[in-house]
């Protein structure tokens, strides 16, 4: 199995930094079910490429008895995975290119930040729906796509074509997302993995689709395929993708996500009443709508969102003609380009809605910033679980006593309702990123303890259905003063 991966950048060779591999060695890695070689075939300043060539040993394969052991029960020792792409060569990605997959570079940061122009290259990939299908999940991605059937033999035309095509994907893409695109969109154009689909395949589904699998027209069929059909599990990573930030607005999808609990799970189970009820809508479009009611109720004009992610809260205020200035700021600077994009503030020309965006900028929370301050109101929505605890302090003294608006509005998970989401394993959390994810008692604790320092009264308020046992999926805190 063998994927190449071949950059134009000026300084091409740089691509050896993203990589965390040398250009100039041929690199071994023993994988649990065989050999995987990185070298580069050409390596200068205009053109690179790094080829991962996967030596898989069919009696290896068959021997693993990890958990992850492969199970072929028909053509145990006879079967195309020495060949073809698919999970194996996924896996092997995932475990030699692991930083890059991080996006991490210390050595070019703002490299693995960039797209550069890249182009892929599968020579044998088995892609169940042909090569359309490779076509469907890759273009919306921003890959030009090449996809071509393999014949069967070239000397024997009449045979026809085999399942297998041969892929080249050019685009200008980040290296990272390059990466965790591939890791995702292999197995599923297989549709066979070579493990069984535990429950933690989606955490890893939504970390390696952090930044485009929420947005991908296809993603309910790329998310079933991925989890085997697994329906809980479908169910449980929908519901989060849903949820996820850069997620679409028809990603409110009735038919598609299911935020809340499936009926047949709920008390009143037997209920089969006809009538058809409005569509719920996901998690995160009641957190938007409750937030924008609680900062009009409160009469403010003038709010900032902190950690305002792809912008979707600050695109709904500037919907509502009661905010008249609207600010927004995130640590992290695709966050801020995509706000940028979703608020149209790149085009040019005069517009009544940009002209109310009164700052969109990168920055953090931990640090003293007096562009947070002078608005009415600051919300933090779904940030403080992304904060380390001991940056927390620092947070709490930047928003509530430097910045210090007449409102602050905070909503974070509650963790006692993760019972509630099928397919999330007991103890875990909702999102790789999270630091932590407090009860409502801790939640209260600290809104009581920050607000009693700084002067503000706090009101809490449920958002999402309030399970009588386990509360609202998401709590949120009102701080006035
Ligand atoms: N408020 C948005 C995004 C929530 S995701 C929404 O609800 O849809 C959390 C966001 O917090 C991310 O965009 C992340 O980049 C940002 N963030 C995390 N730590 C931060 C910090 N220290 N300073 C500013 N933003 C931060």
């Amino acid at each position: 199995m063998l994927l190449t991966i071949t950059t134009t950048l000026s300084q091409a060779s740089d691509l050896g930094f993203l990589l965390h591999k040398h250009p100039d060695r041929v690199q071994t890695f023993d994988q649990a079910y065989g050999t995987a070689h990185v070298f580069y075939p050409e390596a200068d300043q205009h053109r690179c490429t790094a080829a991962l060539l996967l030596d898989v040993d069919a009696v290896k394969l068959v021997r693993t008895r990890a958990r992850s052991t492969p199970d072929f029960s028909l053509g145990q020792f006879v079967n195309d995975r020495p060949y073809a792409a698919s999970s194996l060569l996924a896996s092997a990605m995932a475990n030699v290119y692991r930083t890059a997959m991080r996006g991490r570079c210390d050595l070019r940061p703002e490299l693995a930040e960039t797209p550069i122009p890249l182009e892929i290259t599968l020579p044998a990939l088995p892609c169940r729906g042909g090569p359309g299908q490779a076509e469907r999940f890759f273009r919306p991605l921003g890959w030009e796509v090449s996809a071509e059937r393999v014949p069967l033999d070239p000397e024997f035309p009449s045979w026809g074509d085999s399942r297998y095509v041969t892929l080249t994907l050019t685009g200008t893409v980040r290296l990272a997302d390059a990466l965790n695109q591939l890791y995702v969109l292999l197995p599923v154009l297989d549709d066979a993995k070579h493990y069984w689909v535990a429950s933690d395949e989606v955490d890893k589904l939504i970390r390696a689709g952090e930044g485009w699998l929420a947005a991908h027209p296809d993603r309910a069929s790329i998310t079933r395929r991925y989890l085997a059909n697994r329906r809980t599990l479908v169910r449980a990573a929908l519901g989060r993708l849903a949820d996820a930030d850069g997620a679409p607005e028809d990603a409110l999808d009735p038919v598609e996500i299911e935020e809340e609990p499936p009926a047949e799970d709920t008390a009143d189970a037997g209920n089969t009443g006809a009538v058809a009820e409005e569509p719920k809508a996901s998690l995160a479009e009641r957190r938007i709508r409750a937030v924008t009611d609680v900062l009009g109720a409160a009469g403010a004009a003038s709010v900032i969102d902190l950690g305002c992610g792809s912008g979707k809260l600050l695109a709904r205020l500037l919907k509502d003609g009661s905010f008249a200035s609207v600010a927004g700021a995130d640590v992290s600077f695709r966050a801020v380009e995509h706000a940028r994009r979703r608020l149209k503030l790149d085009r040019p020309g005069p517009s009544r809605a940009r002209d109310r965006v009164a700052d969109l900028f990168q920055g953090a929370l931990t640090y003293a910033d007096d562009r947070f301050g002078g608005y009415d109101a600051a919300v933090l929505m779904e940030v403080v679980e992304h904060i380390d605890p001991p940056r927390l302090g620092a947070v709490e003294k930047v928003v509530f006593g430097h910045a210090a608006p007449r409102v602050v509005v905070v909503t974070t998970p509650n963790a006692e309702h993760n019972v509630r989401y099928e397919g999330l394993a007991p103890g875990a959390m909702r999102h790789p990123d999270h630091r932590f994810e407090w009860t409502r008692a801790e939640f209260a604790a600290w809104a009581d303890r920050v607000a009693a320092a700084h002067g503000y009264q706090v009101r809490h308020v449920p958002v999402g259905d309030d399970d009588p046992e386990v509360g609202a999926p998401t709590q949120m805190g009102v701080f006035t003063k």
